[in-house]
């Protein structure tokens, strides 16, 4: 029997999908320890600090995860950061192969005069502040404006005006951070516009994402019938299947717009931020447009324009991601989701990527190390251990039934050590 030893950095899906990938390829002459390694006391990436909460259907894929970590091969180390007291190369000298899953939590930025002013902030800070990201509960997110403002046409974009524009006691029944929703509630935001610097044509939304706009109950949502048209035209007579699918969505919103509701969400396109205005905080927005320059007089901008991976010591990094070649970095260490490809796709594509990845991993593999674990390592870090995580996920889904809610998040890591018993 060979049995090797693989540590996964990171514990969001695309750690997971690696982990399974390795499991299924578990047989009689054949296992896989695989220790999973988290910077948070709580694992699920993405799952958890991401994925909006007004989207719980999308978070179900979390009983995967946890069937992934019954397994008796698998062990979790949360609350252990790679990088600072234990490096990538400690790991690598130690397991047969070591898989980076860390994602791409920075936000990239426009590059335009006033990004830097207090109301200007990216969707990498605003989407973890309100799923209650411990590193993100003081992120300082100003709502005593009419109207916000945000850059970019992705499913980001799309998260964070429905969060900004919703009727916040639709929030009630989901884990959004009790914070979060408490300072929603105070918002004096009303105009919520989604700016695309292209056309409808191009704009990265998924279909599903629009289907469900005409269906918000307090929200007005307001699309340029024009704009559709136009881009209707451009794509001419055999677009793309999600490009139809998309344009479809969106003819069906700019015809069946409401306007009863004091909350609305606009959206722009074919406008390219130019500068963000303002003295001591943000006051308005300058767009280039096809017919000159436009202002939208605000007091907040949310950039959700993409993603770049955190670098790590030791490992080789360009353009926001890991440098790799099909997954493969250097000698025993390999890269997989958003830190190997760059922020595109949704949870679900993480799997295949990773299951080719985990491919390359067997059929590199040599004969097992056998030369101990990060338990060698650890020195004085507090480990959450799957059982420790159990506590925390039972405490925070107890605290959520008395509330009508799916969870109640701790947001705070001292709280969450002591839920899991440390
Ligand atoms: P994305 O889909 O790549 O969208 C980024 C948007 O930013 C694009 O519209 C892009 O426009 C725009 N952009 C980039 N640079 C810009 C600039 N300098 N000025 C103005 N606009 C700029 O990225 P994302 O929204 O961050 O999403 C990341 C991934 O997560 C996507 O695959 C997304 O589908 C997925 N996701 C899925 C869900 C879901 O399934 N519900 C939810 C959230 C995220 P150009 O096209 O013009 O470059």
């Amino acid at each position: 029997m060979l049995h090797y030893k693989v540590a996964i950095i990171g514990a969001g899906p695309a750690g997971y999908f690696a982990a399974q990938a390795l499991q299924n390829l578990q047989n009689e002459n054949r296992i896989f320890a695989i220790d999973m390694i988290e910077r948070l006391p709580t694992p699920w990436g993405l799952v958890r600090s991401g994925v909006a909460p007004d989207h719980p259907k999308i978070k179900t894929v979390s009983k995967v995860f946890e069937k992934i970590a019954s397994d008796p091969n698998f062990r979790l180390f949360a609350n252990v950061e790679i990088g600072s007291e234990i490096s990538v190369a400690q790991l690598a000298d130690k397991y047969d192969a070591v898989v980076i899953a860390t994602g791409s939590s920075l936000g990239k930025k426009l590059g335009i005069p006033g990004e830097d002013l207090h109301g200007s902030l990216s969707a990498a800070d605003f989407v973890p502040w309100y799923n209650g990201h411990p590193d993100f509960v003081s992120v300082e997110v100003p709502l005593d404006c009419d109207t916000a403002v945000v850059v970019g046409a992705g499913n980001v974009a799309m998260d964070v005006g429905r969060m900004l524009a919703l009727d916040p006691t639709e929030l009630d029944p989901t884990d959004t951070a009790d914070y979060a929703i408490v300072t929603l509630k105070k918002s004096a935001v009303r105009d919520v516009f989604i700016s695309a610097r292209r056309g409808p044509e191009h704009a990265a939304f998924t279909s599903p994402e629009l289907r469900e706009l005409p269906k918000l109950e307090h929200t007005n949502v307001i699309m340029n019938k024009t704009d559709i048209e136009a881009a209707i035209v451009r794509a001419g007579d055999a677009p793309e299947k999600d490009v139809k699918s998309n344009l479809d969505a969106m003819s069906l919103i700019a015809e069946t717009q409401k306007t009863e509701h004091q909350r609305t969400l606009h959206f722009l396109f074919q406008h390219t931020p130019k500068e963000i205005l303002g003295t001591d905080r943000v006051e308005g927005i300058v767009f280039s447009t096809l017919n000159g320059d436009v202002t939208i007089q605000c007091g907040l901008v949310i950039t959700a324009i993409g993603y770049q991976a955190v670098s790590i010591d030791g490992i080789p990094y360009e353009n926001g991601k890991v440098v790799n070649t099909d997954g493969r970095v250097k000698e025993n260490i390999y890269v997989v989701g958003w830190a190997k490809r760059g922020p595109s796709g949704v949870i679900g594509t993480n799997k295949s990527d990773a299951a080719a990845v985990v491919e390359l991993i067997a059929a590199d593999l040599k004969v097992p190390k056998n030369v101990g674990d990060i338990a060698d390592l650890i020195t004085n870090q507090v480990v959450v251990d799957q059982a420790g995580w159990q506590k925390i996920n039972e405490a925070e889904v107890a605290a959520g039934e008395t509330r009508g809610k799916p969870r109640v998040k701790r947001v705070k890591r001292a709280e969450l050590l002591s839920l899991a018993g440390l």
